[in-house]
């Protein structure tokens, strides 16, 4: 018979004082949810949770949804058996290694049990001697670690081993924020960041449409799908900039192209936050990575708006960045080959060290700017992720 469970830890870090039920609480039905439409069983003792009752055929699934859930630090695949002792030290017999060596961990919840932890630990270990040739007990050092947990619902759960999960913060206890979400490597990564904080996201894409195709823009919807695996509530907005784009192009200097889409994308950007209940704007940029991410663009970039930008990635090398893509399974998505609407009449020299001032002075070239940004927003469109 399939008797296994699967115990989930979660991080105590922040369970601490006044706000520990509402981190588990929120916690719980982030993994109800998860799991809803999966038949199984939850039980949510203190300190861990674990998962009953499941057919073995969903057992991978289910470990793979819990992996994408904020807030979980570890879980462990174990089989269940009940108070019989005979019935315990058959199955860490099982779990035993045939060479090598072992020790025996019991952590007994259901305290009125006949024998204690170290009772249970020497008894186990002397059936698994009596039972193997070859193995051997080490309490320091061993091979193989058999974890026996006794609970107080007659139930005994036996493993020997633990998977890292997601770690963060449970979903939905960060506010909220607008992530710029390109096709590119670094955004799906920096949304992933703050989301494992327990940010709320609603990304936002801007396209150049037709000078950059459909797929682009798909390419971007396809990234988003894969961060709502850990951020289910994650929401998507598009917006063209095209018309600002045409605007800049035959009213400003070609090497302000790029600075002067990145202010107009920050102010669309803030406008829409404000919309959407976001107190923050993310984006992907690492110091230096590109012309637009020197400290003086990033400065008058960011002059444009009020409201915080968190860039998660700012001291990271790409190398680090493609790591987390890669974890997260991103990377494949982001490295298939794209445009984007930064790459639309991208000048030869961008410039590297643009000030406020000659920036400003270029944006008023523009006659109609700000009847540009409010129709831009205006035309915003909803995604369904
Ligand atoms: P990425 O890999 O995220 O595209 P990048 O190295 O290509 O980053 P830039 O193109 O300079 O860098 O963009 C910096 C940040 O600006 C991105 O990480 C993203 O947050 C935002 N951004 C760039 N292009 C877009 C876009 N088309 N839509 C929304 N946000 C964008
Ligand atoms: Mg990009």
């Amino acid at each position: 018979m399939f008797d296994n469970v699967i115990i989930i830890r979660y991080g105590e870090l922040y369970l601490k004082g006044k706000n520990k039920d509402y981190f588990e609480n929120i916690l719980r039905d982030n993994i109800r949810a998860k799991l809803s439409d999966l038949s199984c069983k939850l039980y949510f003792g203190r300190g861990r949770y674990v998962v009953k009752e499941y057919d073995e055929a969903i057992e991978s699934e289910i470990i793979d949804r819990l992996k994408h859930v904020f807030g979980l630090h570890s879980l462990s695949v174990a089989q269940r058996c009940g108070y019989d002792f005979d019935e315990i030290a058959a199955v860490a017999v099982n779990l035993a290694p045939r060479v090598g060596s072992f020790r025996i961990s019991t952590h007994r919840s259901y305290k009125k049990y006949p024998l204690d932890s170290l009772q249970m630990n020497k008894a186990l270990g002397e059936r698994i001697l009596e039972s193997i040739d070859g193995v051997s007990v080490d309490l320091h050092d061993p091979d193989v670690e058999i974890s026996v947990d006794i609970r107080e619902s007659g139930d005994v759960y036996l493993y020997t081993s633990s998977t890292p999960c997601s770690g963060g913060m449970p979903t939905g206890t960060a506010g909220n924020g607008l992530l710029l979400l390109s096709g590119g490597i670094d955004s799906p990564v920096a949304g992933y960041m703050l989301a494992k904080r327990g940010m709320d996201l609603t990304a936002l894409h801007f396209h150049s449409y037709p000078y950059t195709s459909e797929a682009a823009k798909e390419k971007a919807v396809a990234l988003a799908r894969i961060l709502k695996e850990y951020t289910p509530s994650l929401k998507m907005r598009c917006v063209s900039l095209t018309k600002i784009q045409e605007a800049i192009h035959k009213n400003c200097k070609p090497n302000y192209m790029i600075t002067l889409v990145r202010r107009a994308m920050m102010r669309i950007a803030e406008i829409v936050a404000k919309a959407e209940g976001c107190g923050c704007i993310i984006n992907g940029e690492s110091l230096g990575q590109v012309a637009s991410q020197t400290l003086e663009s990033i400065t008058v970039t960011n002059s444009v708006v009020e409201l915080p930008v968190f860039r998660p990635l700012i001291g990271m090398d790409k190398y680090e960045i493609i790591d987390i893509a890669e974890k997260i399974g991103s990377y494949k998505k982001s490295i298939e080959p794209y445009d984007d609407c930064c790459t639309v009449f991208l000048p030869d020299f961008p410039l590297i060290k643009p000030t406020i001032e000659k920036v400003e002075e270029q944006e008023n070239f523009i006659a109609d700017y700000a009847e540009l940004i409010r129709e831009a927003v205006n035309n915003i469109e909803i995604i369904e992720l």
